[in-house]
């Protein structure tokens, strides 16, 4: 079983193998790889599948489309049409009766290897292997609930790393991961956590840094470990004890130097920012995405929009701080902190939609429990965006800032074929993106009709 398991590596070099006609490694493989694969099986019988349902939006033009034909071949979209005579007579037929067909949904800020069941203090009492563990039971929640992409932003140990290679090797189900490894930050910064320890205790903190020359080794080093985004504090944050969270924890030259470095190696850059001069100076730095962005005013939404960075505000995250309170070891400073950004938050939010700022869909899962990322979408439009632009924030917008917009955030011929489906229009109720029906990634159904019993 082990030999086996070691040649099939991947889905797709097991596909390789079983086309070989060894029917012997054809039926000792399948299991195997169905075992460890789990939800991933269904691609090894069909390299063509066609989906059918009732609508589709078509995120680009607006528009909604009847009687949707999609067909995806070795993983990506090879045509999209609504004429059923286009369907490959080989091909797998996946039927979605009176669902809307969408695009896989992609969240921009998540922590995969968080849980808020266990906050503050407690955190001290489990090894730092159990995280990892913690991301591969959340990494199937958030692709069962339609996120196929995320961008993990923060993560120790390179746990995130490590469950992108899980799921990539189809040991486990999950998301595309965009992974930035640990968050980059000034000492006693936002994630710097020996900022809620005394002076007689010490931890590894890669990713506490002063200086341009800490701060391009930093870069450097998390890009070599498997880092594809840089994140960094650029405030304090809400979860952190010690540090106030709307104080800039980077001077404007130190920033320069980060965002410099990151994108000579390609990388984009993230900055954590709830304050006004941190947000402001950031985008001064150049930074690709403000997160959270609490406290942005008029200079910020300009240099956002001079500079086409992106604002992604994770509106749903502080309000469940608050109703969480501190009963699973969050520090009674978080209340405060989340009280501040909160109340700006709203008034935020709706001058950056009336000055045309450019939004994306990023949620803080990990705060909050992931698996309930879509609870955001409802927040959004109640907050006066359009059911239409929300859905985008969360799809071409967020694939835009990713700088994959051939591959992802639409369902369009040479996507991957990264779809969702939902009973009801989202356009006329956002909140039916929060019970997700139908699930694919790559062609390979894992949740809904057609996905492995
Ligand atoms: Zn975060």
């Amino acid at each position: 079983m082990i030999v086996y398991l070691n040649i099939c590596a991947s889905t797709h070099a097991c596909e390789r193998l079983l086309k070989t006609g060894e029917q012997a490694l054809r039926r000792v493989a399948v299991p195997v790889i169905a075992f460890f694969a789990g939800l991933q099986v269904a691609a090894a019988k069909a390299d063509t599948v066609v989906v059918t349902a009732a609508s589709m939006i078509d995120v680009v033009s607006g528009k909604e489309i009847k009687n949707p034909v999609v067909v995806v071949k070795d993983g990506r979209i090879s045509s999209v049409s609504t004429q059923k005579t286009s369907m490959p007579a080989d091909a797998r037929h996946v039927d979605l009766p009176g669902m809307t067909l969408l695009p896989g949904l992609i969240d921009m800020h998540v922590h995969l290897t968080s849980s808020p069941e266990i906050g503050g203090y407690r955190k001290l009492g489990y090894t730092s292997n159990f995280w990892t563990v913690m991301g591969v039971a959340n990494a199937r929640k958030t692709l069962l609930a339609g996120f196929t992409t995320v961008r993990n932003l923060g993560s120790a140990n390179y746990d995130d790393v490590a469950l992108k290679q899980g799921i990539e090797g189809g040991y486990v189900p999950g998301p595309r991961i965009i992974p930035a490894t640990y968050m980059i930050c000034a000492t006693g910064g936002h994630c710097d956590v020996e900022g809620s320890l005394p002076p007689n205790y010490s931890v590894p903190r890669p990713g506490v840094v002063d200086g341009p020359d800490e701060i391009r080794h930093a870069v450097r080093m998390l890009r070599k470990y498997g880092a594809e985004v840089i994140k960094f504090s650029g405030t304090g944050g809400v979860m952190s004890k010690t540090d106030p969270v709307d104080r800039e924890q980077f001077s404007l030259d130190e920033m320069k130097v980060l965002v410099e470095e990151a994108h000579r190696w390609g990388m984009k850059v993230a900055v954590h920012a709830h304050g006004t001069l941190g947000i402001n100076d950031a985008l001064r730095a150049g930074v690709d995405t403000v997160e959270h962005a609490s406290l942005t005013d008029a200079e910020g939404y300009r240099l956002a929009k001079a500079n086409h960075a992106w604002l992604d505000m994770t509106p749903y995250t502080s309000t469940y701080v608050l109703e969480l309170g501190t009963k699973n070891g969050a520090f009674p400073e978080s209340m405060q902190k989340a009280r501040m950004v909160v109340d700006a938050q709203e008034r935020v939010f709706r001058g950056a939609l009336a000055a045309g700022v450019r939004m994306i869909y990023g949620t803080d899962a990990g705060v909050f429990p992931n698996g309930d990322n879509a609870r955001q979408f409802p927040i959004m439009v109640k907050w006066g965006m359009s059911p239409l632009e929300t859905l985008r924030t969360a799809t071409v917008n967020a694939a835009e800032a990713l700088g994959k917009e051939k591959d992802l955030g639409a369902i369009s011929e040479g996507h991957y074929g990264d779809m969702i489906a939902v009973k009801g229009n989202p356009l006329s109720d956002i909140s039916v993106l929060e019970h997700v029906d139908f699930v694919m990634k790559g062609g390979q159904v894992v949740k809904g009709a057609g996905a492995p019993q």
